[in-house]
């Protein structure tokens, strides 16, 4: 081989061998003939033993290859030559001792090996080097994360974000330049701009989306710096194939929109008509109920108004109580009150000249004096109430609620119909609920269109015969039913309960009616205001009041206590509006924007990915594409909401929960209305099956390690691939790994996985679990098994 004289070599740097070799015999003879070598023959290293110097020259008039190493022994001389068997032979022959092979042609073959490795090793470094080089060069100070494609209804859109290095400081917009399709001219497609997306004073990254009239295959920003970025475009949300309803498929229940009471109604009639299927549970905490006791304010400025409430609930007497100020047309009267069944009358003061005199504060204090028993009155807001009071005619207190008598004034239970062939907790739960925020008229219809299909496709579907068989769906249409009535009924854009939190000398009055209740999206659990987390009020009249304490309303209290199935492992929470689909972290504390903790690459890949199908089953409907810009965690995509529950879900009870914004309104024109309707229900019910195929997931994940060439000499950059979302846990130091072991994570906020910078031949030991728990290889982290994967930080020569 051509290498054995270059493998003799290396041995001249290694230790001297220790001699054996037998001692000469006595009669042998030497004959300096040349020895002859074949071409196809693999040489080895012998030690030959010569007697003397003289032996010696004359071993070397054979032509023989000898090796630098001499060494003097008691045997006599000995010397390595690197020979073929064919001159072994002819070595002997001439009365040579030849003593023990010290390297053979396998040795050769196993340091052809090394050398190869060797070299590899030699070029990779070159190679890290070189891409070190050209990579110094090339590291760009803009990084596009997202470059996303989409049609959504006539329009071609094209969605970008990117993070600048200098986003924090510089308020610069970045250009985009398109091309026009694969193989196009760079701008080719025209440019856009996207601008700097910055909350809590904390710049994210650039976003924007243009409209564009070809599909551009690549994208390119050129940072103020001159720096350049350059990707691909993805499509986002492509649709393709039928739809997964099969013919015959029945939708398109809802032909209104329906009071909390109608929904109630609406899916008791359904668990009547499928009882096999179907069961209506109440939930174990009633609300408040839509009730509010009588009031009134008389008077005009804040001096000289007196508030006057009920002691009674309005339907329980309150609304029968009047008050009516008088003047007594008289000189020096005293200030009296008189009740007469329930009305009160109230005498003014007057002075000398029979002008009233009584300021608001007296009026409150005798009222109170002696109608007592039937109303409280107080002066306006925490006023001192030292104006005078001017007479009012006779006013009813009333407690100003319009919804007709069929719409209960008692504490209100709240239902959810709960949907599954097997209803004993053994089967994968769903949950979906709405109308946390009472004006929010269309995520309830979408709850009520996904029960009626479930339920009237059963016998006839055989997919969603399989959703029944499989899943626990737990469907609860209006958590806040009080709100929900208050806002077909009285004010429209009621968004909370209708519990009134503000102290006394507060915002208490009939008045403050409209701008009572708590928020029920901000009083749930975790990094709430309480907290210290940002995104809610503590004011009792803000529209994200987050209550006076956490789950101190029972319309939270009833969601806790329904995320407390332990089969519940998905959620949706429906809101309305601004076509956004999110999942935690959903809140974050500032200053600084400490954001809850985010979910590891594995959930937050599982949560893109699952959000791409229900996305895309909405899609489906009438092509409209909620926006990667508004899809993902609710913090990073739109603001912090401070104890909101799609956190609790998450945080406290592991439910992968989602939150929908249907629709671009609270309150839409019905066709809108009926088609927002239609169109979350095909996500809603993608839902549905996400969760079947979780339930289904029996399949491991495989993952492999890719290695690159780092910018650092002497280090590589790793990264893991897994066949489906799933966590990697690994280790560096040749330790097994374990759920204890470092988890790879995602680069940065919106942003894929994360490489590592290992040195050169880490070890790395690893094993990937998915969302179902399936571990690869079925390796058992707790057990003495040592079935996980192993490589090293190596670079393949290609
Ligand atoms: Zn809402």
């Amino acid at each position: 081989m051509a290498t054995a004289a270059a493998t003799a070599l290396l041995l001249l740097a290694g230790p001297a061998t220790a001699v054996t070799a037998a001692a000469p015999d006595d009669n042998h003879e030497v004959h300096a003939e040349h020895l002859e070598r074949f071409a196809d023959e693999d040489a080895s290293v012998v030690e030959v033993t010569v007697a003397d110097r003289t032996e010696l020259d004359e071993l070397v008039a054979t032509g023989v290859d000898l090796d630098h190493h001499v060494s003097q022994t008691e045997s006599g001389i000995v010397v390595h030559a690197v020979v073929t068997p064919t001159e072994i032979q002819g070595l002997k022959a001439q009365g040579y001792q030849v003593g023990k092979v010290l390297f053979d042609s396998e040795d050769s073959e196993d340091r052809v090996a090394e050398r190869e490795a060797t070299i590899a090793e030699h070029k990779a470094e070159n190679q890290a080097f070189t891409a070190s080089l050209a990579r110094s060069a090339a590291v760009s100070d803009v990084k596009i994360t997202r470059a996303d494609y989409y049609t959504s209804g006539t329009n071609q859109v094209l969605s970008v974000e990117a993070k600048w290095a200098q986003g924090q400081t510089s308020t610069s917009a970045l250009t985009v330049t398109r091309d026009s399709g694969p193989g196009t001219a760079m701008g080719s497609g025209g440019t856009q701009n996207i601008t700097r997306f910055v909350d809590a004073g904390v710049y994210l990254y650039h976003r924007g989306a243009a409209t564009v009239t070809a599909r551009p295959d690549k994208i390119r920003i050129t940072s103020p710096t001159g720096d350049v970025a350059e990707v691909q475009v993805k499509e986002w949300l492509p649709i393709s194939g039928d739809a997964p309803e099969g013919p015959g498929y029945q939708k398109d229940f809802v032909s209104s929109y329906l009071t909390p009471t109608e929904l109630y109604d609406r899916i008791k009639r359904l668990a009547d008509q499928y009882p096999q299927l179907a069961e209506i549970v109440e939930l174990p905490y009633k609300t408040n109920g839509y009730r509010r006791k009588a009031q009134v304010v008389l008077g005009s400025a804040n001096a000289n108004r007196v508030a006057v409430d009920s002691l009674a609930w309005g339907h329980e007497g309150g609304n029968d109580i009047s008050v009516e100020l008088v003047n007594p047309g008289a000189a020096d009267q005293a200030l009296s009150v008189s009740l007469t069944d329930k009305a009160i009358r109230v005498s003014l003061a007057t002075d000398g000249n029979g002008t009233p005199t009584s300021t608001a504060a007296q009026v409150a204090a005798a009222i109170n004096a002696s109608a007592g028993s039937l109303v409280k009155a107080y002066t306006y807001r925490g006023s001192v109430g030292d104006g005078v009071v001017a007479p009012v005619a006779r006013t009813a207190l009333t407690d100003n609620l319009k919804a007709p008598a069929s719409v209960s004034r008692d504490p209100h239970p709240v239902y959810a119909i709960r949907i599954g062939k097997f209803r004993d907790g053994s089967k994968t739960g769903v949950l979906a609920y709405a109308q946390e925020h009472a004006r929010e008229w269309v995520p309830p219809l979408v709850t009520i269109e996904t029960a009626e299909r479930l339920l009237r496709n059963a016998a006839t579907d055989e997919n969603t015969k399989q959703l029944l068989r499989t899943l626990d769906i737990w469907i609860a249409p209006s958590i806040n039913p009080d709100g929900g009535h208050y806002s077909f009924y009285d004010f429209n854009s009621q968004r909370r309960n209708m519990t009134n939190h503000c102290a006394e000398g507060g915002s208490t009055d009939a008045l403050a009616r409209n701008s009572w209740g708590v928020d029920n999206n901000r009083n749930y659990t975790e990094f709430s205001l309480f907290d210290g987390f940002s995104g809610a009020s503590t004011s009792c009249t803000s529209d994200t009041f987050a209550g006076p304490s956490e789950l101190s309303e029972p319309e939270n209290k009833n969601l806790d206590w329904l995320a407390q199935r332990a089969n519940i492992k998905f959620s949706m929470n429906l809101h309305s509006s601004g076509n956004y689909f999110m999942w935690s972290p959903g809140a974050y504390a500032t200053p600084g924007r400490i954001s809850a903790p985010r979910p590891t690459l594995a959930e937050e890949s599982f949560f893109w990915g699952a959000s791409s199908r229900i996305l895309t089953a909405i899609k489906r409907h009438r092509n409209l594409a909620v926006t990667p810009a508004r899809t993902g965690p609710i913090s990073d995509v739109l603001y912090s909401a401070a104890g909101n529950s799609g956190d609790m879900l998450w945080y406290k009870y592991g439910i992968y929960a989602w939150n929908f914004e249907v629709g671009t309104s609270f309150q839409p024109t019905w066709d809108e209305a009926h088609q927002q309707t239609l169109e979350y229900s095909n996500g809603l019910v993608e839902l549905m099956r996400v969760a079947r195929d979780y339930d289904k997931d029996k399949k491991r994940p495989t993952s492999t390690l890719v290695t690159k060439p780092s910018a650092t000499e002497g280090m590589v950059d790793v990264t893991f691939e897994t066949s489906e979302p799933a966590a990697v846990f690994y280790t560096l130091d040749g330790s097994k790994p374990t759920y204890e072991s470092t988890l790879y994570a995602a680069a940065g906020l919106r942003e894929g996985a994360e490489t590592l910078t290992v040195p050169y031949g880490t070890k790395i030991f690893w094993f990937s679990v998915d969302a179902a728990g399936n571990i690869e290889k079925n390796y058992r982290p707790d057990t003495d098994a040592k079935n996980w994967n192993r490589g090293f930080a190596l670079i393949s020569d290609s």
